[in-house]
């Protein structure tokens, strides 16, 4: 037998998830977000499993983009950072790859590439996120001289929005881009998970949703994702592989940052942060064991964690436990730990094998 961490990926969880998407994205084209690995989940698992759901794919990497080319995916594949030098140029054109222009050295680069196909191209404005994105200034130029640049195909407009998960929403940023984009006539991409759930006039052109589709809520502390009808892709699972009956006084782990109050038994959990458990989840951090929930005691250390055996009295060696997933959403543990669930699930490492649930 080998170390008990496991992490199982639920593919008709995703699948649902992407209809969950599909259904409240009305009339939008989606791409699926896969970039970092699929959220950790696998970029060709993911890709494979929605390539007949999907419009298209969304990413960050080249490398990836053309081994998926390689693989024979043919839907629209998106780069969303684009291209950093001009001699990516050629691959993108030999693949068909669309990237996204988000700086004006970029636009020049594609204006005075001479290339064997047209590319589709997404142009991006920044609206007050301040990330990526031309300014309004820059926009209407940099879009003239793309319109007229004979390696350019179609063009479609995009932004993102800072807030679209918090109270001050995405009127501000669609203000912005309706202003500078007036008279414009090509397709938009404007919505992320949040919008496309929340904002249904962002829902035009193509959605990029991402973290829905992985079963987590891109605002768990209004909606969780089990009330917007998603169910988790991921879920990282071990077991106990030893136990401790700790005395008033005792102290756990590293620098013991957690003192047991009265007699108690805790457990130890394969799974650390070398296997991309949060170091910074503190003691009180929800956990399942025997599929009853308690919560993690002291610090999160390398290659384990501790947790409170209090009412679980027939947990032992080799008891199933469950850091997140099914029956514990990521969210709550991102929560606990100060976190999002999007760098949990990002966060899982090489060590940590990956099987799909049968
Ligand atoms: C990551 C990303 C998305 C997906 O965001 P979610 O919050 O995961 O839905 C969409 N658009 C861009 C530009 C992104 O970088």
């Amino acid at each position: 037998m080998t170390r008990p961490i496991r992490a199982t990926i639920d593919l008709s969880a995703l699948r649902g998830n992407f209809a969950v998407a599909r259904q409240r994205a009305t009339g939008a084209s989606l791409w699926a977000v896969i970039k970092a690995n699929a959220y950790g989940h696998g970029l060709m698992r993911v890709a494979e499993a929605l390539d007949d759901m999907a419009d298209g794919f969304a990413m960050l990497d080249l490398d990836d983009a053309v081994a998926m080319r390689e693989a024979g995916f043919r839907h629209p594949i998106l780069l969303l950072e684009g291209f950093f030098e001009a001699d990516e140029l050629p691959l993108y054109a030999e693949y068909a790859l669309t990237p996204v222009v988000h700086t004006l050295e970029q636009a020049e680069m594609l204006t005075s590439a001479a290339l064997p196909a047209r590319l589709p191209v997404y142009v991006k404005l920044n609206t007050g996120m301040n990330r990526l994105g031309l300014t309004a200034e820059e926009f209407n130029p940099a879009l003239t001289a793309l319109e007229t640049t004979p390696c350019v195909g179609r063009i479609t407009l995009m932004t993102h929005f800072a807030d679209a998960d918090l109270e001050r929403g995405i009127d501000w940023q669609m203000a912005s881009f309706e202003e500078a984009t007036q008279g414009c006539n090509h397709p938009a991409s404007l919505a992320n998970s949040a919008a496309l759930l929340r904002y249904p006039q962002a829902c035009r052109g193509w959605a990029r949703p991402g973290i829905m589709l992985y079963g987590a809520s891109p605002f768990p502390q209004d909606e969780s994702a089990e009330q917007i009808g998603l169910r988790p892709v991921m879920t990282l699972s071990s077991q106990l592989i030893s136990t401790q009956q700790l005395q008033p006084g005792d102290r756990v782990g590293y620098g013991g940052t957690f003192t047991a109050g009265q007699p108690m038994r805790i457990g130890v959990v394969a799974c650390g942060y070398a296997d991309g458990y949060p170091r910074h989840a503190p003691s009180g951090t929800p956990v399942l064991v025997e599929g009853r929930r308690t919560r993690t005691v002291g610090r999160v250390s390398m290659d384990m964690i501790m947790v409170d055996l209090e009412g679980i009295p027939d947990a032992g060696i080799g008891s199933p436990v469950v850091l997140w997933g099914e029956g514990l959403s990521v969210d709550e543990v991102a929560a606990a730990a100060g976190t999002v669930s999007y760098e949990l699930l990002c966060a899982l490492t090489q060590r940590v094998p990956v099987a799909e649930k049968a």
